[in-house]
């Protein structure tokens, strides 16, 4: 029937990771701590079929807080820690810009457009998961379904609970 695979978008920091604390960025592997429950959903995630595809805003770059190489070695490092627990990220989605600079930062749908470039969607089987109103809006204007929270174990139920229902 429709082609494309089902895909749960997911923000990065305050759903995977803990937020750094106000003004400041994670910027090291030792500055990334999972949030509770986190590979777990993930792996169910996976287990279910789902892409899962990180789109994430991280205006430190633009700010010179961190380079692209530090970024890159704390998604190599948050992607090693969930392959020792059996999950894994299907791709990761970096906007580096500042506000108003591009097409990508989030509520933008850039980010997006960018994995559908590299994996077919089915945008009616997926989802877009984040903690802020931005996370929200995109997902809204991607035209995928979205979920509002900092609990991705509870997302996964909900996603996976309707999966099931048909
Ligand atoms: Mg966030
Ligand atoms: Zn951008």
């Amino acid at each position: 029937m429709s082609k494309g695979r089902k895909a749960v978008f997911l923000d990065r920091d305050g759903l995977i990771n803990r937020q750094a604390a106000p003004h400041h960025y994670v910027c090291r592997r030792e500055d990334f701590n999972f949030l509770p429950g986190v590979p777990g959903a993930i792996r169910r995630l996976n287990e279910a079929g789902y892409l899962v595809l990180v789109v994430t805003n991280q205006r430190g770059v633009a700010r010179g807080m961190l380079t692209m190489e530090e970024l890159e070695d704390v998604h190599h490092f948050m992607c090693e820690e969930l392959g020792r627990q059996g999950a894994h990220i299907d791709g990761i989605y970096v906007c580096p810009h500042n506000e108003g600079e591009c097409s990508c930062r989030k509520p933008d749908t850039g980010l997006f457009l960018k994995a559908e470039g590299e994996f077919p969607i089915d945008k009616g089987r997926s989802w877009m998961v984040g903690d802020s109103a931005t996370d929200v809006e995109a997902g809204e204007r991607y035209g995928v379904h979205t979920l509002l929270t900092d609990s991705l174990p509870q997302a996964v139920s909900v996603i996976l609970g309707r999966t099931n229902q048909g």
